[in-house]
């Protein structure tokens, strides 16, 4: 398919990217195109104005800044795979990288560009809920919305026509014990998931849980933060038996759809065989056995 006829704009900087979302309302964003371009050849968008803003410098980093990671708009999956700073950091967002797509998109299409899309079976939001991550947007000025309050529905954010997704910063978990791990089930190397449970575990001295985050994507209309889950870990002693009351708890939040990756029932199983897996795996991973 062909797209419909638009208008093509590659600003400079980043204020005249704004001042073109501002002055073209009918205009989107184009960062890695992965999800845009194929988009606009279905005409499912056709918007007359596309701003790219990949000629704009200093849009693509990954760097330490105090306490948190900081990902810039145009830092793109691959980027985030190969990044040692990441492995040792936020291992977990490595994994997730690992299982997004192929190379291919994986060279081009962009952390920003994936959260500000919002699809429901995204990898990345899982992670960035669990790891109750800061997502800094900029429009006529900057704001800061949290990960838990931006996702909003099937592709919708907090995000304003007129505003861009300008980085993300993840605060770096810390604590004597920590743990976290991406866990995405998928039909075949490649596919979107058919569900994918991110986690992140602190715990002390003593083996309490003092920190948990649990992030789960593509059994509902949005990803969610699986805030029951956490509650039923946090305090606690981790056991068998309390992992798997986590993983209850996160499955009985879920709203799955059936489609062609299974019914609805089946998603909720698996909703809560792979939140007791990532679970277990941050565990294994913080050096706690159960
Ligand atoms: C074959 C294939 C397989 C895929 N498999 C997976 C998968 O397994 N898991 C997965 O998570 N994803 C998958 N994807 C999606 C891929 O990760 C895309 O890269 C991603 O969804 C969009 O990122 P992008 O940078 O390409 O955004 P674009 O396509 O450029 O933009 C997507 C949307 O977000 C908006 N946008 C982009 N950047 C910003 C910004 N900084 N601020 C505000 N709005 C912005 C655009 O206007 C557009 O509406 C796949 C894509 C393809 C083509």
């Amino acid at each position: 398919m062909i797209p419909r006829k638009f208008e093509y704009l590659a600003p400079n900087t980043l204020a005249q990217a704004l001042n073109m979302l501002r002055k073209y309302r009918d205009a989107k964003i184009l960062s890695g195109g992965m999800s845009l371009i194929p988009m606009m050849k279905l005409r499912l968008v056709s918007p007359q104005y596309v701003i790219d803003i990949n000629n704009i410098k200093g849009l693509s980093y990954i760097k330490m800044v105090g306490k948190t990671i900081r990902i810039g708009a145009l830092t793109r999956h691959a980027d985030i795979e190969h990044s040692p700073l990441i492995r040792e950091k936020l291992p977990m967002l490595a994994e997730a990288a690992e299982v997004i797509a192929d190379q291919q998109v994986r060279n081009l299409g962009t952390f920003c560009g994936s959260l500000a899309h919002a699809d429901p079976a995204a990898d990345w939001p899982a992670n960035v809920l669990a790891l109750d991550a800061d997502m800094v947007i900029q429009g006529a000025g900057k704001r800061v919305v949290k990960a838990s309050k931006f996702f909003k529905g099937p592709f919708e954010t907090a995000l304003k026509p007129t505003e861009i997704l300008r980085e993300v910063s993840i605060p770096i978990p810390d604590g004597p014990k920590v743990g976290q791990a991406y866990l995405k089930f998928e039909r075949k190397a490649g596919d979107f998931a058919t569900v994918g449970v991110a986690s992140v575990l602190v715990l002390d001295k003593n083996n309490k849980i003092v920190r948990a985050g649990i992030g789960v994507t593509a059994v509902a209309p949005a990803p969610y933060k699986a805030v029951k889950a956490e509650q039923v870990l946090v305090g606690n002693v981790p056991s068998k038996e309390l992992v798997e009351e986590a993983a209850n708890a996160a499955a009985e939040m879920s709203d799955p759809s059936s489609d062609l990756r299974g019914s609805a029932e089946y998603k909720r199983e698996m909703t809560k065989v792979f939140t007791r897996r990532s679970l277990k795996k941050a565990l294994e991973r913080a050096g706690v056995s159960i």
